[in-house]
């Protein structure tokens, strides 16, 4: 089959660190294009607005959208109404609407839209849901805690309205809840803590419950300084099974059920291979439940002032 041309926008950390080499490792396609304000890339035609990249290749087939997530839709939009299928990273949009509009312009265009979740690819995510399928759930702690200042160095629109603060991290967790429990995954209360120069928290407590009222709590915070803590406790009746490292870890009765492994590369790579089975086959994957738990999250929580993040 000939590769896909397919174009990136906005080139900053995750496009360089994943998009670009999974691109270039995945012979299904072929990077043709950059549109970024200000980066470009050697040898890849370059543009400074996604309009003129689109204007200007007129045989680009596909778009990844790696901006930040206030930037999602309309580039999302652009694209398709011009015949190009779209891979949107995580977060896909800045409110549920928009991603439902999305699906039905996708639908509509018959072009493929797919709305990624990169840590449900984590290596250890796929065998935590089959364990978890065989086992009665009691109870599920999570605990998502990294240093923003190291992961997300210059990042400002993290803190801005729209960039999702502590929730931009939060939400894979969230990804990797609905991705294993079977069954919906409601919003029950949410202490947020929004820092008095941030518009959105930096740290949040959240209670949530899952089918059979199976209580699931969560702790988010970008301060934590030192390694990251990502990691999922589930309590089942036969014991603790713990996803750690971000997914890529499994301990079943604190044994390690799966050796860890570099987790991201791994994810991306996959990433890629769904986005071209689903071109060939002309579907879309659109899973919206991660973005409307934090929505709703947004809606019920408590908004708790705290003092200003310097960094
Ligand atoms: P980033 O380093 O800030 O890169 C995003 C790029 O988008 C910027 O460098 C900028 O390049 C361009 N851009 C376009 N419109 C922009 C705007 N209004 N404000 C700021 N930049 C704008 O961010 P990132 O970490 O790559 O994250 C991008 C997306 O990937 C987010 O949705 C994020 O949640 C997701 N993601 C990130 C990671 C990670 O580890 N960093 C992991 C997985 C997913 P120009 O200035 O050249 O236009």
């Amino acid at each position: 089959m000939r590769p896909v041309r397919i174009g990136i926008v906005g080139l900053g950390k995750i496009a360089r660190d994943q998009h670009v080499p999974s691109i270039t490792a995945d012979p299904g396609f072929v990077l043709a294009a950059v549109a970024s304000r200000h980066a470009r890339l050697p040898d890849v035609p370059s543009f400074p607005t996604l309009e003129d990249m689109l204007a200007g290749m007129p045989d680009l087939e596909a778009l990844a959208v790696c901006t930040p997530p206030a930037a999602h839709y309309e580039a999302a939009r652009l694209a398709l109404e011009s015949g190009r299928h779209v891979l949107l990273e995580k977060p896909p949009c800045t409110s549920t609407a928009q991603l439902e509009h999305l699906a039905r312009l996708a639908a509509s265009v018959s072009r493929t839209l797919y709305a990624t979740w990169h840590s449900q690819h984590a290596p250890a995510v796929g065998a935590a849901r089959k364990l978890l399928c065989e086992r009665v759930l009691e109870r599920v702690q999570v605990a998502w805690l990294e240093d923003v200042r190291h992961w997300h160095p210059g990042q400002r629109w993290l803190r801005e309205p729209g960039g999702f603060g502590v929730f931009d991290a939060g939400i894979n967790a969230l990804s990797i809840l609905t991705h294993v429990l079977p069954g919906p995954l409601f919003a029950r209360a949410a202490r947020l803590f929004v820092p008095e120069n941030w518009a959105v928290p930096i740290a949040a407590e959240l209670e949530l419950e899952a089918s059979a009222g199976v209580p699931v709590s969560a702790r988010l915070d970008f301060r934590h300084p030192g390694p990251p803590l990502w990691e999922i406790d589930f309590r089942t009746g036969v014991g603790a099974v713990t996803l750690a490292d971000g997914g890529a870890t499994l301990r079943c009765e604190g044994q390690a059920a799966e050796s860890p492994r570099p987790a991201l590369a791994s994810e991306y790579a996959a990433i890629y291979r769904r986005f071209g089975e689903l071109i060939a086959r002309g579907g879309s994957e659109i899973d919206a439940r991660p973005l409307q738990c934090v929505a709703d999250l947004f809606l019920i929580g408590q908004h708790i002032s705290v003092e200003p993040f310097l960094d």
